[in-house]
């Protein structure tokens, strides 16, 4: 049977695998044997579920969303991750990265963060697990998102300022990964999308893919039936994608609609619409799609949304364009942030920019009154209030 899910290999089609210095070989090698006995084993199952439900509030509700439904004529349903502990759906992933850590007898946690939110997820459950913990942010990040900031290092966690390159996200990757390469053997790092070399996208995936787990169960006590005509998510790297669609992904019945950033627009080189723009090249470690200019140097990204501004995209989604399994919409700024202010009016939720993507896309479908839609909501806009009042002033 044909499957969008990765190979043996660690490729989704012609994209993924795991392009690594050699330093790295024996540690990514360790990982790629382990990471699947441990989260198919029964006590890192029984712990990943506690946390899940005890710490971070899961099952995140499945709400129908009665007025947003009767301007798009059709029924649509909210997956809540915003309302999970730390305000999006990155903890799901840390917590099970950081089990994952402690059964390979790693001591030491260290990740990359842009906006931060990755690194306060990560932040949290090394708190929680009492783990030392370094995180990697471009020095312009570091000063863009100073609360984030702040939240690390009351978490206790060691905030590194990245000072190479453009000084933001792909410049902290590479000095995560320096930093993985001088201590292979008592560190792990946590990656918080499904990017980076095999295993990690197909493990974040996994690790998300309680999303759409528990989208099956909860459609069957609103609807009578396990599957939605479409899932909606935004993309920076994937991983909410990847948990909303994970169940469904060889599902044709159910159609997979993903919002990437368009920022000011795809044609004004002012975006982060990888999909659109982007060519095949090798970024963290994955072949994959990247913005990149006619030497094949990566593009600096934009978006408005600090969580979509990265320059490449998982290997998985990449494939699922090309297959045309998924549509592929690139949403601008100015429809994310009217989007956002329409669920607000809307339903009184205030969404994440990076969310209100996936809710822009909602006008690019023409939907059947009958179609039944769940679109994930990956985080609340409480980070991103600023930036929605100075909008329109
Ligand atoms: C980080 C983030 C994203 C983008 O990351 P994905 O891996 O593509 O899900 C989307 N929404 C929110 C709220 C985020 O914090």
């Amino acid at each position: 049977m044909k499957t969008y899910q990765v190979n043996q290999d660690g490729y989704y089609g012609d994209f993924g695998g795991a392009y690594i210095p050699e330093i790295l070989h024996q540690c990514v090698k360790d990982l790629q044997d382990a990471y699947l006995k441990v989260l198919e084993s029964d006590d890192f199952k029984k712990e990943f579920a506690q946390l899940l439900k005890d710490y971070v509030g899961r099952p995140s509700p499945l709400y129908l969303a009665q007025r947003l439904s009767e301007k798009y004529g059709c029924r649509i349903y909210l997956k809540r991750e915003d309302l999970n502990h730390t305000g999006a759906h990155k903890i799901n992933n840390a917590i099970g990265q950081i089990l994952l850590a402690r059964r390979m007898g790693k001591t030491r946690i260290i990740a990359e963060t842009g906006a931060g939110q990755h690194g306060v997820a990560t932040a949290t459950v090394c708190a929680l697990m009492n783990m030392e913990c370094v995180v990697y942010m471009g020095k312009t990040d570091v000063a863009r998102q100073h609360v984030n900031v702040e939240k690390m290092k009351m978490l206790g966690a060691k905030v590194e300022a990245v000072t190479s390159g453009n000084m933001t996200l792909k410049d902290a990757t590479n000095e995560a990964i320096r930093d993985w390469c001088c201590h292979p053997e008592n560190t792990y790092y946590v990656i918080g999308s499904t990017v980076g070399p095999h295993p990690y996208p197909d493990m974040v995936a996994r690790l998300q893919s309680v999303i759409s787990e528990e989208i099956k169960k909860q459609l069957v006590e609103h609807e009578g039936r396990d599957y939605p005509d479409y899932l909606f998510a935004c993309v920076g790297g994937g991983s909410n994608a990847a948990g909303t669609i994970y169940h469904y992904i060889d599902d044709e019945r159910v159609k997979i609609v993903l919002a990437e950033a368009g920022g000011k627009g795809i044609e004004t080189g002012m975006s982060a619409a990888t999909i659109q723009l982007g060519r095949l090249g090798i970024i963290h470690g994955s072949k994959t799609l990247i913005i990149q200019d006619e030497d094949g140097q990566i593009t600096e990204p934009y978006s408005i949304s600090a969580g979509l501004d990265y320059p490449g995209i998982g290997p998985m989604h990449a494939n699922l364009a090309k297959q045309h399994r998924a549509s592929v919409f690139a949403i601008n700024d100015d429809e994310a942030v009217k989007a956002a202010y329409e669920l607000t009016r809307l339903e009184g939720i205030i969404p994440a920019l990076e969310s209100a993507h996936a809710l822009a896309a909602l006008d690019k479908v023409k939907f059947k009154p009958t179609d039944i839609v769940v679109l994930t909501v990956s985080g609340r806009g409480d980070k991103d209030i600023e930036t929605y009042l100075n909008y329109y002033k």
